[in-house]
């Protein structure tokens, strides 16, 4: 089926109606959890093969977050559908006044290669509740994901509910040449705006799920061992593939060198004295990327690491010490294995050189002083924080999820995701009774004053 045909069929199924009642709705995230259940091990397999993801992380950070985001989802929807009843002004009595989420109707997910499964999933699962039609697009980098998504989705779902469309950035061009009723990207900022520039032509809203620099911040009087452990798993999980990685360190001098000798017993705790052999270490997604990464190891001085292996698409967990803003490495988010060092003297310092960036995705703040974390969340702007940890804020589905400025637009995950794919339709139901007539003309002297006594 070609694309047009894939969308027209999907309006006219919506417009239809099963879509957005809401025990259909129920069924087809039931009907959601059934292909993951079933298929777990194709899943790990084929991330497996992608980026040589190991099984743990495949299922701790692809699928048991949109299991996750499934069940909670299941155990609130009726809630989220209910109308809110809200107060009405003096002015407008007698009536009432009532929020409704309505679905929006057909949509557009487009999604990268680095957690190939939840981020095209993951948002499915609010755009299903919200009671939409959905056209996914997977990344055709995590080729065998997206192959295996493509091959899932029509056994159960219809085409005219949920569709997969593969390919390239001509695939996503065919896509945007078609009219959506909201499109949700996650991907580079550079695309980002070609999203957005597209969509504007048919002023299609956009939630843009995008990246940056998102720095790390400790501070001097810190648990080094719990910190640098924390730092480790976030910046090397996925080989650093990770939108929220913690893309640089700003560090108190003072404990600089004592941080980077537990990071480096960290690494090799974790990854064995050589990570290349460690079964728990993924890969670089393709040569592009590897040559890109391997380009970034030259300025500064390799604290830790260094190793590459073009053949394996391998670059060992690397830490680069004597760096600056100037170089390559702080120029663009890294968005692979390698950890910049950046020392500070003072917080207001370190806030500072944050603050001369744009905003990243994550920011993250190694600190017990009260003072300084709440310094650091007034005095910076990030789509989010997570304090003496890295990641883990985005695995809570009561937080929303998204950047701001440049690392993104609107947010999803829990309820965030059901009013990113719902409209938020306003009622006011006026009684016929009581019709004050000093609103009609034609106007006097004496209705503006009632007016003006009514209104203030
Ligand atoms: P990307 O922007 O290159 O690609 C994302 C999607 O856009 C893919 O499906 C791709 O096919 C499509 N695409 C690529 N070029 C296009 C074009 N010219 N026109 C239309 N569509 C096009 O991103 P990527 O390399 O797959 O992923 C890495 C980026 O994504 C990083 O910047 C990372 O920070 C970001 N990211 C953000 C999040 C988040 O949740 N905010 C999560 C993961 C990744």
């Amino acid at each position: 089926m070609d694309i047009s045909s894939i969308v027209r069929q999907q309006r006219q199924f919506w417009q239809q109606g099963s879509p957005q009642n809401v025990d259909f709705r129920i069924q087809q995230l039931k009907l959601l959890q059934q292909l993951i259940t079933e298929n777990g091990e194709a899943i790990l397999q084929a991330l497996g093969a992608d980026l040589r993801k190991p099984a743990l992380e495949s299922y701790g950070a692809e699928i048991s977050l949109v299991l996750g985001e499934i069940k909670y989802t299941l155990q609130h929807l009726h809630q989220w559908v209910k109308p809110q009843s809200v107060s009405t002004p003096l002015s407008l009595l007698p009536g009432s006044s009532q929020i409704v989420s309505q679905p929006l109707g057909v949509v557009l997910i487009i999604s990268p290669w680095n957690y190939p499964f939840q981020l095209l999933i993951a948002p499915l699962v609010g755009a299903i509740a919200a009671g939409n039609c959905t056209v996914l697009k997977p990344s055709e980098i995590a080729a065998h994901t997206s192959q295996l998504i493509a091959e899932l989705i029509p056994k159960y779902f219809r085409p005219e509910y949920i569709a997969v469309v593969e390919g390239d950035k001509t695939a996503t061009q065919a896509l945007l040449a078609e009219k959506f009723d909201h499109i949700f990207f996650t991907g580079s900022t550079a695309i980002g705006k070609i999203i957005m520039a597209k969509a504007a032509e048919t002023l299609t809203p956009v939630t843009l799920e995008l990246g940056g620099k998102s720095p790390c911040i400790v501070d001097r009087d810190i648990d080094l061992e719990v910190t640098a452990r924390r730092i480790v798993w976030g910046k090397f999980i996925n080989a650093g593939q990770t939108c929220v990685a913690p893309d640089y360190l700003l560090v108190q001098r003072e404990i600089k060198s004592a941080l980077l000798a537990k990071i480096q017993d960290c690494i090799q705790e974790f990854y064995g004295a050589d990570p290349a052999a460690s079964d728990d270490y993924c890969r670089i997604i393709n040569d592009f990327h590897w040559q890109r990464l391997t380009g970034l190891l030259r300025a500064g001085r390799i604290a830790i690491g260094g190793q590459v292996d073009q053949g394996d698409r391998y670059i060992a967990p690397t830490v680069i010490d004597q760096i600056t803003w100037d170089d390559p490495v702080m120029q663009e988010e890294i968005f692979g294995p390698i950890l910049p060092v950046l020392e500070y003297e003072t917080l207001e310092e370190a806030i500072e050189q944050i603050n001369t960036q744009a905003p990243p995705l994550a920011l993250y703040l190694f600190s017990d002083d009260h003072r300084h974390q709440q310094q650091v969340i007034t005095q910076t702007k990030s789509g989010g924080v997570c304090l003496n940890d890295t990641i883990l804020h985005l695995a809570s589905p009561e937080l929303p999820f998204g950047g701001v400025g440049s690392s993104g637009l609107g947010s999803y995950h829990g309820k965030a995701s059901f009013t990113t794919f719902s409209h938020q339709k306003s009622i006011l139901t006026k009684s016929r009774f009581l019709d004050m007539q000093f609103r009609y003309p034609p106007y006097t002297e004496a209705k503006l004053k009632l007016l003006k006594f009514f209104l203030g």
